[in-house]
């Protein structure tokens, strides 16, 4: 058992494709475990994304980030946080693969629909980033 934190981007819920995405996630038996809306200011936006902050696209990022709301949930499964991995696709939605989020949803590398954590250490960094534990069932 274990837990991710997944967020449908501004240009994602721009899109309304969040019926969709959460329909892939129960397809695929992930269990969602909280969510909400939330439209993260610039100085959230960076403090979620501190790990990239001397990457050259760190600004726009979070300018991005910050452009709208997003859709923020927990999910939680075995092997969860591959899984999402794998039904978001790569980064670029260019490499993606057929099928996933990114092909068929993601506009550019950086407008590319949805963010899954990547490992144990970082799913619990952004869980607590957005959710207490009250939030969580
Ligand atoms: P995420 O962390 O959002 O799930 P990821 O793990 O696939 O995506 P990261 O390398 O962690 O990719 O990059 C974080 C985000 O930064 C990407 O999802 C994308 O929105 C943006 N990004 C990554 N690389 C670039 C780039 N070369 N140019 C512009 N934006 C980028
Ligand atoms: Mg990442």
């Amino acid at each position: 058992m274990e837990r991710t934190l997944s967020i449908v981007k501004p240009d994602g819920v721009k899109k309304n494709i969040l019926g969709e995405v959460i329909r892939r996630f129960q397809k695929s038996g992930i269990r969602i475990a909280a969510i909400k809306m939330i439209h993260l200011s610039k100085a959230e936006a960076e403090g979620f994304y501190a790990v990239h902050k001397e990457r050259p696209f760190f600004s726009s990022l979070t300018d991005f980030m910050s452009s709208g709301p997003c859709v923020v949930m927990v999910l939680e499964g075995e092997d969860v946080i591959r899984k999402n991995r794998e039904l978001m696709g790569a980064t670029n939605p260019e490499e993606a693969a057929v099928g996933t989020i990114r092909k068929d949803f993601a506009a550019s590398i950086e407008q590319n629909a949805v963010h899954g954590s990547d490992a144990p250490e970082t799913a619990a960094f952004e869980i607590s980033y957005f959710f207490n534990a009250l939030e969580i069932h």
